[in-house]
């Protein structure tokens, strides 16, 4: 008999849904009146953008943002013609008739996407647009003088959101916030009948000014901590477990790892663990990272090799030291963000380089 995927996979990725359905009803409730939306690109930031859509919709939602043309074809195929489904690059040169075909909203961030988009809404019938107004990220989006010269051509488009992107939103006392707010209001000043949203993850909790018609959370969806320096209030919406492979025994003095850099300091023992940086687990928690194995913490040691790392698990529970037992990477313990700290990085970095070789175990929310 051949063990299931499960049991043989060297590393378990088990996805949430029901924790992704309360975090967004969570941010739902706190942009109420607002609409709250769902961006769900990069794969939704790694956990699965069919998977998590449909469990959105479901609960309630029906507007999702993704990045690219080639993700909004596939989460059409994933939801049906029903859902509003935005893409934020907006169309390249000459896709505007994909965006036509597969009934996804662009994103229109300059003035070239918006001559395009026009040139197809006079022939037919276009699904609406959204607009991009740049209030002080610098990145995409119509400056304020392109957004002026094309007020009356956006008019004539069938244009029906106004977007802007808050660049310090993770920063409440940051100046700018307020500065990008004023900037955004007075465009949708000139453009009234769009429905406007300022706010991801982070604006939603810069309070109620900030929400506008309606917010578009991704990383909080996914437990990613919107409000950094205060306790998190989202779920953990992912727990990854990695195999060990081999314990063994260890003298003091002896290296671990490539480049022998790092020596044992007494005797003690060792996990091997299936687990590396091919699998999206950052490197650069070499010699910093932890696991947990039992509820008692074991470091990380020595270098992340690409499909290996190794963990000092002599304060473990001597039951619990056997090959195939599992040693915790992302959990109660130590969530996303206790490990993108470590990693020198953000949990978005964290969620959205998660690995293909990991078995998925994906969790249905309760039904009710
Ligand atoms: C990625 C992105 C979002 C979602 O941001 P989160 O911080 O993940 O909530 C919203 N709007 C735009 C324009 C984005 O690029």
């Amino acid at each position: 008999m051949t063990p299931d995927p499960a049991s043989r996979a060297g590393a378990i990725l088990e996805i949430d849904l029901g924790a992704v359905v309360a975090n967004w009803r969570t941010l739902a409730a706190k942009a109420a009146p607002a609409t709250c939306t769902a961006v769900v690109k990069a794969n939704g930031y790694g956990l699965g953008a069919a998977r998590v859509a449909r469990a959105l919709v479901t609960a309630g939602c029906n507007r999702f943002f993704v990045a690219t043309l080639d993700e909004g074809i596939a989460l059409r195929q994933a939801l049906g013609p029903k859902p509003e489904i935005a893409v934020l690059n907006g169309p390249l040169p000459g896709s505007s008739e994909e965006f036509v075909a597969a009934r996804l909203m662009p994103v229109l961030n300059d003035p070239n996407q918006i001559e395009a988009w026009s040139r197809l809404t006079t022939r037919g019938e276009c699904p609406p647009a959204m607009i991009h107004v740049d209030t002080g990220m610098s990145r995409l989006g119509l400056s304020p003088m392109e957004f002026e010269a094309s007020i009356e051509h956006i008019a004539s488009i069938g244009a029906a959101f106004l977007i802007s992107h808050l660049a310090c939103a993770d920063t409440p006392a940051h100046p700018l916030n307020a500065i990008q707010r004023e900037r955004f209001l007075a465009a949708r000043h000139r453009l009234p009948g769009l429905k406007a949203g300022l706010a991801a993850s982070s604006g939603i909790f810069l309070g109620p000014e900030f929400h506008f018609d309606f917010v578009r959370p991704g990383a909080a969806l996914c437990g990613v901590n919107p409000t950094p320096g205060s306790p998190n209030p989202m779920h953990q919406a992912v727990r990854l477990a990695a195999r060990m492979l081999q314990i063994r025994k260890i003298d003091s003095g002896e290296s671990v790892g490539y480049g022998a850099e790092h020596f044992m300091s007494r005797p003690g023992l060792l996990a091997t663990v299936s687990i590396g940086y091919a699998d999206g687990w950052p490197r650069s928690l070499s010699h910093r990272g932890c696991g947990w194995l039992a509820g008692t913490r074991v470091p990380l040691i020595g270098r992340l090799s690409m499909d290996l790392a190794t963990f000092d698990v002599s304060a473990a529970a001597p039951a619990e030291l056997y090959p195939g037992n599992m040693i915790e990477l992302i959990g109660e313990h130590y969530g996303v963000d206790d490990a993108a700290a470590d990693a020198g990085t953000i949990g978005y970095d964290i969620l959205t380089s998660l690995g293909a070789r990991y078995h998925r175990i994906y969790r249905e929310p309760d039904a009710g």
